[in-house]
């Protein structure tokens, strides 16, 4: 059923591949493990309103709560439901059996974020451990083009993200785990790289909180001016594997601020403005509210392939929420990109075609 339903959305991909008006910068933003069930619907019912929580069930509906789910999602993530929703598209809502979902099997993050640069659900590709990607990512790919030569960077709050684009092999500016900036600095970098230092490490040491990476990676953009640009956040996914749901909104809320700030830097940079596609996504999903599964993710959980994705910018139709019947996949991600950047992608493994903006 997925085949059909996958072969069809292609032939519409071809389609509207060939009407794309062309972007000349891409920039991605990945929130680990944020639930499509918030983005579409904002703080859960059930969740908002657990009487044996052990978060903050008070700072939750102080914060997040609203009586419909149109008004909890404008309160979690109002740049999504105000300037993405009226100028992008937004992938993934399943109540209009518009499906988006990871075609690996995994359901975990070196796999997700494996699948969504290198288009590749690759099979053996099947842990977390820091192995160097064998794959080809698009960043990899378009960076040997003279265009986007020494353009194209990476930054994550997690320590795998340099083995997932191979930064050895890549030659890929990776800025990753608690790792400082390196090069010529302003004074704000190196305030940044020193308050990276500062903050506490809460959850495990391959992992820096989301301020520090968003901060460093916000200031690089302006002051290099990449063309190629990718902010691997994932405050959502420690903070829901800790079951503190009320964080857990807090850091989807922070990432929608800081992706509204990086769209208005955008549009009002020269060099950026109008020519600059902006992607959002995640590299899983979670579990349901009920039985505490929306802490956990990866095979044993039914529910976490479950997905979605979102895109702003000049290369995308303004058709907001995206009610289609459709079945698209996180792996179409890669040649998307490149798509956008009027190129096509071919490294020497296979790569899922790209999904119509
Ligand atoms: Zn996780």
């Amino acid at each position: 059923m997925k085949t059909r339903l996958l072969l069809l959305s292609l032939s519409t991909a071809l389609v509207s591949v060939g009407q794309m008006k062309l972007s000349e910068n891409v920039v991605v933003v990945t929130m680990d493990g944020l639930r499509w069930q918030e983005v579409f619907g904002g703080a859960d019912s059930i969740l908002s309103h657990d009487t044996a929580a052990k978060y903050s069930t008070r700072y939750v509906k102080d914060h997040f709560w609203a009586a419909t789910s149109e008004d909890r999602r404008k309160k979690l993530m109002p740049f999504f439901w105000s300037e993405v929703s009226s100028k992008g598209v937004l992938f993934g809502n399943r109540t209009y059996g518009n499906y988006f979902n990871n075609a690996n099997r995994y359901w975990f993050s070196y796999p997700g974020y494996n699948e969504i640069f290198t288009g590749f659900p690759d099979t053996t590709v099947n842990s977390n451990d820091k192995i160097p990607n064998k794959n080809e990512t698009v960043f990899e790919y378009l960076s040997k083009l003279p265009e986007y030569k020494g353009k194209a960077a990476v930054f994550g709050s997690w320590d795998v993200f340099s083995y997932i684009f191979n930064e050895k092999r890549s030659g890929l500016l990776v800025n990753d785990g608690h790792r400082d900036l390196t090069g010529d600095l302003t004074e704000k970098q190196k305030l940044f790289n020193s308050l990276q230092h500062q903050m506490p490490v809460l959850f495990h040491e391959g992992e820096r909180l989301d301020a520090a990476t968003f901060n460093i990676a916000f200031e690089f953009m302006k002051t290099k001016k990449p063309k190629l640009i990718f902010f691997g956040l994932g405050d959502t996914d420690e903070f829901a594997h800790a079951g503190q749901y009320d964080y857990y909104l807090d850091a989807a809320q922070n990432a929608d601020e800081w992706i509204a700030q990086i769209w208005n830097y955008i549009q009002s940079t020269p060099g950026y403005a109008n020519k600059t596609t902006l992607i959002i996504t995640t590299d899983h999903g979670r579990g349901l509210a009920a039985g505490s599964n929306w802490r956990h993710h990866g095979q044993r959980i039914a529910e976490a392939s479950e997905m979605w994705m979102a895109a702003i910018g000049p290369s995308v139709k303004a058709i907001g929420e995206n009610k289609q019947k459709v079945q698209l996949f996180q792996g179409q991600i890669a040649a998307t990109i490149a798509v956008i950047l009027g190129k096509e992608f071919k490294p020497s493994h296979p790569v899922l075609p790209a999904i119509p903006l």
